[in-house]
Formats: C-alpha cells, structure tokens, sequence
C-alpha cells in the first residue's frame, strides 16, 4: 500500500499546513473549542491558545452530533468565524467536513481538512477529499481496528492526497468509566507501520477534563507528533463536549509541561 513505510524509506513524512510543519522535529499543538459557538468566543479562545504555544486553531462549524436534536453547528456562519480567527491570530484552522456536497465550501475557508471518527469508513468522503488536494486530518474511527484504519488513510492517498495526518482519538471498549479509551499504542505502532505524522486527541479520547493533562503527557512521551486539545473559558457552559474541556489557563499550564516531556524524547514544542 502507499502508507506502507517500506514503499517511502525510514522516516516519517512531513505534511505542511501554512507555517506548521506534522511529522518534523517540532511537535503541532492544535486547540480551541469543540464548536465554534459564536465570533467572540472563537476569536478569545484562538488568541489564548496562541499565547500559550498552539500553533494551529480547531473548531466545529459543521458538527457530527449522535442526536440529531443536539446543536448541528453554526455551519457556514461558523467558517466565517473560522476565517476571522485566522485572521486574528495568523494560525490556521482544522475544521471537519461531514460530507462530500461540504467540500468546496470547507475546503474554501480550512488550512486542513478535518474527517472524523465517524466518517472514517467513509469511503466516498475519503476519495473525495483526497482529490481536493487539501491536507486532510483523519480521526481513528472508534471502533476501527489499525488495519481498517489505515485502509481509510490509503483511500485518501489513493485519490491523489498526499497530505494525511492520523489522530488517534479513542476507541470503544467494555469500559464505561471514560468516554473511550484512548490507545495510545496506536501512536507508535502507526508511525511503526506508516511514514505518516501520528497526533493524538486526550480530550475525545477520555472525555473527561482531568484525564487530559495527564494524556496528553503520555502522547508526547510515546512519540506522538503533536496533541489536538479542546479548550474553552466555560467548559459548563460550552455547548458541546463541555465535560472533556480545559479552560485556557489550564492549557497555558499543560504546554510548559507538554515541553518538558518533549525534551526528554528529543523533541521541541
Ligand atoms: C471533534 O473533533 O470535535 C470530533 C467530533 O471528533 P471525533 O470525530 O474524533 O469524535
Ligand atoms: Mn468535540
């Protein structure tokens, strides 16, 4: 297959997103909201994670809500805000695309395509953004296996993609103790396995805000090459995914730890 290792030599790929460079020496913190909720809150939140060491912004315009009664985003309104954000702060934005008919219109606005785990079988969708030639961020299904996983990666490719990063962001398991179970295992086993960059998402990952930090920690410390975070002032009041939110100062805190980590298995943040 074209993600196997063998067929690209030893080292993991670099993907370029703007100034951000996945799979390099510096290790990507991506981080913002769940949702984009409104202008002021976006534009607040992406400053904050700029002053703390995010160098790329996150935010749902077009969400995946099991309950079809649950906010569905502010949709276009919400890349808007997106743009701004960018403009604000100059990082730019990963945002998810639910289906093929969304892609001229995210691909107009996102620096990266975000798939999600729930669209990760999709094979149109998959196709359909590797032709678009935008760099794609695509999320572990939650119930893939790493196979599965990397055949969804190889659909991409296959299409003309060239720019792919993995997330790992939990997988179902018996526990109900946390929202998923964050396998951390697949970070090092995919870059084992393939020559593209591998983050990780301690928040969809564990859905509890306490269990991040520490995550996050240990995403670093097995060889992750960046951390996507959500993060909002009023995790209570947040719209969607408040439970597994950090406020701003708790990230500011986490990124000075996150660096330390980072030296220690010879990477910088
Ligand atoms: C998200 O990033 O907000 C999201 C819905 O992620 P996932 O697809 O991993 O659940
Ligand atoms: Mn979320």
């Amino acid at each position: 297959m074209m993600i196997d290792k063998d067929t690209q030599g030893a080292a993991t790929a670099t993907v370029t997103v703007g100034d951000v460079v996945f799979g390099g020496q510096r290790l990507v913190l991506i981080a913002g909201p769940c949702t984009v909720e409104d202008r002021t809150q976006m534009i607040e939140i992406a400053c904050a994670v700029k002053e703390a060491g995010a160098v790329m912004l996150r935010g749902g315009a077009f969400k995946p809500r099991s309950s079809p009664y649950a906010f569905q985003g502010l949709c276009e309104e919400g890349l808007e805000i997106l743009a701004e954000a960018r403009e604000r702060t100059g990082l730019p934005v990963v945002t998810e695309v639910l289906e093929s008919s969304q892609l001229p219109t995210v691909a107009a606005v996102a620096d990266m395509l975000q798939i999600g785990s729930r669209n990760m079988h999709n094979s149109v969708l998959l196709r359909d953004a590797g032709a678009s030639g935008k760099p794609v961020l695509l999320k572990r299904g939650m119930s893939a296996t790493i196979q599965e996983y990397l055949y969804a990666a190889e659909y991409v490719l296959s299409a003309g993609g060239r720019h792919v990063v993995l997330c790992e962001r939990g997988v179902r398991t018996f526990e109900t103790a946390t929202r998923f179970t964050l396998d951390l295992s697949a970070v090092p086993l995919l870059k084992e396995q393939t020559w593209l960059p591998v983050i990780a998402d301690p928040s969809h990952g564990t859905g509890k805000a306490s269990l991040v930090p520490p995550m996050a920690r240990a995403a670093v410390a097995c060889g992750a090459d960046g951390v996507i975070m959500e993060v909002h002032p009023c995790p209570d009041c947040a719209l969607c995914d408040g439970d597994q939110s950090i406020t701003p100062e708790l990230y500011y805190n986490l990124v000075k730890e996150l660096r330390a980590v980072a030296q220690v298995v010879g990477r910088d943040i």
